[in-house]
């Protein structure tokens, strides 16, 4: 009998797991195991271009690849709006009505952008979090000069952990390089450890962040928390200060995808994320359900970035193939890599991970190169990954 795979969401986890599991349908001769990805629109996006897009005005069409591609490698794509998932019939019920029935499932629906979690900030600012707003955002930035530009983060932890260090460095040095002289502060949440956005992955790549962020004149300052956003006499209030600003810049607090927001899948201790066994990537209840998407990530101590995401979504696919057909083996994860962009340049990043038997831990990042090169390695990174599917 043939065994039904349906993944939940086109997104970083989801195209992973899909194209893992039908690389392997197809290298092992696999006869009996079906791949069904299902995702709410067309395109499957790859966001961290969006900020090629409001930086340089990258065109939102090379962003994105259309998810039917997935077609040419055997796998059935389904377009429609999930709206729940009945765990206990195994089936995915989507927004007209129709079921989708599973015999293992993988969830990676992203997050919701919570601009409406705190007072005005949903009401002023700009942002790229997703392709329309990463446009308008690329006007705004287009006609900056020696404005005081506000890059706030509300809270941690947040879609990619990096990006505001990324931005406010790239800006920085663009708006310097047309000679003028803009003051640059990034807000920072406080972390556990006391520490700003620029130490969490420890002090080599804090001192990357250090060195290109004064060079460029970007100020980066704590806060213990917002409060509002004052969208009149645009200012931002957070517990310990008051921030004026001319522009806004700013990143979403994460929150629930809708169909995740039951009590199946909220997470007890901090509900903007889902539950999961850190181990396996199963849901704790559904032996049949796993949960990759950076939504399920935070909890057990992985970040919430595509890196992070990909690395889980690989994992769940290959116990798939290693208990269902008996091949390869289990994927584990002890190193993540990424590339960032900082000023006029980049830099590559390994985290070295541990997995306590609980949580995943990082004990140590490391950058292996820091050049113009590693910037281009970034664009061409997503750029490829998108070819393949247009393909
Ligand atoms: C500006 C920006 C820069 C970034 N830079 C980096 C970076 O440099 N490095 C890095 O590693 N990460 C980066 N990230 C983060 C990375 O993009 C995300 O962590 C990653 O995409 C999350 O993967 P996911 O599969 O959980 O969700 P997504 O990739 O968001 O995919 C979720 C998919 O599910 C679909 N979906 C959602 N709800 C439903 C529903 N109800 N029904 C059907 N389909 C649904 C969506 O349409 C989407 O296709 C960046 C993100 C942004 C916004």
């Amino acid at each position: 009998m043939v065994k039904r795979v349906v993944i939940a969401g086109g997104g970083a986890g989801g195209v992973t797991a899909a194209l893992t599991l039908a690389e392997a349908i197809k290298n092992y001769k696999i006869g009996d195991l079906e791949v069904v990805l299902i995702n709410r629109d067309e395109w499957h996006y790859m966001p961290p271009l969006w900020m090629d897009v409001a930086l340089e005005g990258l065109p939102i069409e090379e962003t994105r690849a259309p998810i039917r591609g997935l077609e040419a490698f055997g796998i059935k794509v389904i377009i429609n709006n999930i709206v729940e998932f009945d765990l206990d019939n195994r089936e995915v019920v989507l927004s007209d009505g129709q079921r989708v029935g599973y015999d293992y499932l993988i969830i990676s629906l992203g997050s919701r952008n919570g601009w409406d979690s705190y007072e005005g900030l949903d009401r002023v600012g700009y942002h790229n979090y997703d392709p329309q707003s990463a446009v308008q955002l690329n006007r705004v930035i287009r006609g900056l000069t020696d404005q005081k530009i506000v890059v706030l983060v509300p809270e941690l932890p947040f879609r990619c952990p990096i990006y505001p260090l990324e931005f406010a460095s790239v800006l920085g040095y663009r708006i310097r390089a047309r000679g003028y002289n803009p003051r640059i502060t990034v807000l920072s949440p406080v972390s556990r450890k006391g520490e700003d956005l620029t130490g969490l992955f420890g002090p080599e790549i804090k001192e990357i962040w250090d060195r290109y962020l004064t060079a460029y004149g970007v100020e980066v300052k704590t806060h213990k928390g917002l409060e509002s956003v004052d969208v009149d006499k645009k200012i931002v209030v957070t517990k310990d200060y008051e921030e004026p600003f001319d522009i806004l810049i700013k990143t979403p607090p994460p929150r629930l995808p809708g169909p995740l927001r039951s009590e199946a899948f909220v997470h007890p201790e901090d509900k903007r994320f889902t539950k999961v066994t850190p181990g396996t990537l199963k849901h704790p209840d559904y032996d049949d359900v796993f949960i990759v998407g950076e939504h399920a990530l935070p909890p057990i101590g992985l970040g919430m970035a595509g890196a992070f995401v990909r690395a889980a979504a690989y994992k769940a696919a290959t116990i798939i193939l290693t208990d269902e057909e008996g091949v390869g083996e289990i994927y584990r994860i002890t190193s993540i890599a990424c590339v960032a962009h900082v000023a006029n340049k980049g830099f590559t990043a390994i985290c070295e991970i541990k997995f306590d038997g609980n949580k995943y831990q990082r004990t140590g990042c490391y950058s292996v190169m820091e050049s113009s090169l590693a910037k281009m390695l970034k664009r061409a990174f997503y750029k490829g990954w998108l070819d393949r599917i247009k393909v």
